[in-house]
């Protein structure tokens, strides 16, 4: 059977965080009464006007900027027409030939091979009604507008991706960049980050694309890989039985596991796409471009870096902590008000401190909505409770409970530990007398340790802070137990 080599182009249609809808004042915000955020612009009545949005407009441009594409002066909409129930006008508007940003590129690393993929394009263009199948009696179809004339932006791929993991990771850091940048919430369940797939296959060493089929709005990161995954293993089963691909749309089905035919090429449309007449020429001044280029953030490859080389942290806990804006934000405010709490700590010593802290206990109560992220306590809070271990007032396990307790009480960690008596026992004759009966109790494993099997030292630390009921300071336990195992004879 001969090799073939799996080729992907994404499409993504990402919602831009506006206020309002692409071409009017209507309201965006999710999940309100149908047909509530509606005027006679984006019901498309005959006789009214579209103004373009300047805030979707320089959202689009901060993404394309971010992603190394040309910024064009002068862009076009244009109407893509079609006739559906979920487009009152009969037309979308959409930027066609001359889209406002183009020629960008994303690297992304998948098990250490990295993929450079050519962002062709980003182009404005406004959503769809909704329309709801199988309302009433379970035959009819109602269309909410409120969807109609969101402003979206178009992330058009070439065809560089290579297996249905490569897909995934752009996916993934395209999304990361979008949510930094703010111009995209990333919610895939509400469908604000959604994408369409071009799969098609060739034999290895073919220069020319194989046909490719599209497969519609996918709107989950594991739905992408298995319909990628569902596709290429479908297209080398039809060539390697002797058939032929046809050029055609799509759907993933989740039930059934498997890509199921949408529509052919032949019967595709001819959208007539012209000029749209009631929009003059997108028109972007030089300035406003470099204005936007210069108030870019920091993007979260750079930040990952930063956190290596500056704070010691691993990839692993770099990745996690800017997987988030926010919780990048609160990461850094919660190192830098440690380092301001425990002077003598290293910037390494409190970057791993606050890193291993956030992750293993912060985040289990973390609850992130789109953009938004509750945090269950503040980074002021983080500081002062690892101020705390640090000086040896109380111990890492004592801080998990105080965490419990401030998320319960708002109270300040250092409140909650003088309220209810925490301080780890650092008075050395309490450690000394418990440690001391603990070496009494256990005479043969004292024995072995002084044979030179030093690792029974963790039992006896053990056997004291559990005598102590876990307040004893563990530095100066293994320091009183180390001191008292030299001197017995
Ligand atoms: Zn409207």
């Amino acid at each position: 059977m001969a090799e073939y080599e799996t080729v992907i182009g994404l499409e993504v249609h990402a919602q831009l965080t506006t206020k309002s809808k692409l071409f009017c004042g209507c309201s965006i915000e999710f999940g309100a009464p149908p047909n509530t955020h509606v005027c006679p612009v984006c019901l498309g009545l005959p006789g009214s006007l579209p103004v373009v949005n300047a805030g979707a407009v320089e959202r689009a441009m901060r993404a394309a900027l971010a992603l190394g594409c040309t910024v064009r002066e002068h862009s076009v909409f244009a109407r893509k027409n079609y006739f559906y129930p979920d487009l009152a006008k009969n037309y979308q508007i959409s930027q066609y030939e001359l889209p406002l940003n183009e020629n960008g590129r994303l690297v992304v690393e998948v098990e250490g091979t990295t993929r450079e993929v050519i962002i062709q394009r980003i182009h404005l263009e406004e959503d769809a009604a909704k329309n709801i199948h199988g309302a009433g009696s379970g035959e009819s179809t109602l269309v909410d507008y409120n969807r109609a004339g969101t402003a979206l932006m178009e992330i058009v791929s070439g065809p560089d991706l290579r297996s249905s993991s490569e897909a995934e990771e752009y996916l993934k850091r395209l999304r990361e960049i979008l949510m930094c940048l703010g111009v995209n919430d990333g919610n895939l369940e509400e469908g604000s980050f959604r994408c369409d797939a071009n799969v098609s296959i060739r034999p290895v060493g073919q220069k020319k694309l194989g046909t490719r089929c599209e497969l519609k709005n996918i709107n989950s990161f594991r739905f992408v890989r298995k319909a990628i995954d569902y596709e290429v293993a479908r297209q080398i089963t039809v060539v390697s039985g002797g058939g032929t691909i046809r050029q055609e749309t799509r759907t993933w089905n989740e039930t059934q596991g498997k890509t199921l035919p949408m529509r052919s090429k032949e019967e595709a449309m001819d959208y007539r796409y012209f000029p749209d007449p009631d929009l003059p020429a997108l028109a972007v001044t030089p300035e406003a471009i470099e204005a936007a280029r210069a108030a870019l953030p920091e993007l979260p490859e750079a930040k990952r870096a930063r956190y290596l080389a500056e704070l010691g942290l691993t990839a692993a806990d770099a990745s996690v902590l800017t997987g988030h804006p926010e919780i990048a934000r609160y990461f850094e405010a919660s190192v830098a008000a440690l380092l301001a709490r425990a002077n003598k700590l290293t910037r390494d010593a409190a970057g791993k401190r606050v890193a291993n802290f956030v992750q293993s206990e912060v985040l289990r109560y973390a609850k992130a909505d789109g953009l938004r992220v509750e945090l269950p306590v503040t980074s002021d809070h983080v500081a002062e409770l690892l101020a705390l271990v640090e000086s040896g007032e109380i111990s890492g396990k004592q801080a998990k409970s105080v965490l419990a307790d401030v998320m319960a009480s708002g109270k300040s960690p250092a409140k909650v530990v003088a309220e209810q008596g925490l301080s780890q026992v650092s008075d050395t004759a309490a450690i000394e007398a418990a440690a001391r009966e603990v070496l009494a109790a256990n005479a043969p494993n004292v024995a072995l340790y002084k044979a030179g099997k030093t690792n029974v030292m963790g039992f006896f630390v053990g056997q004291v802070m559990k005598a102590m009921k876990g307040a004893g300071n563990p530095r100066l336990v293994n320091e009183v137990l180390q001191k008292l195992l030299s001197e017995a004879p």
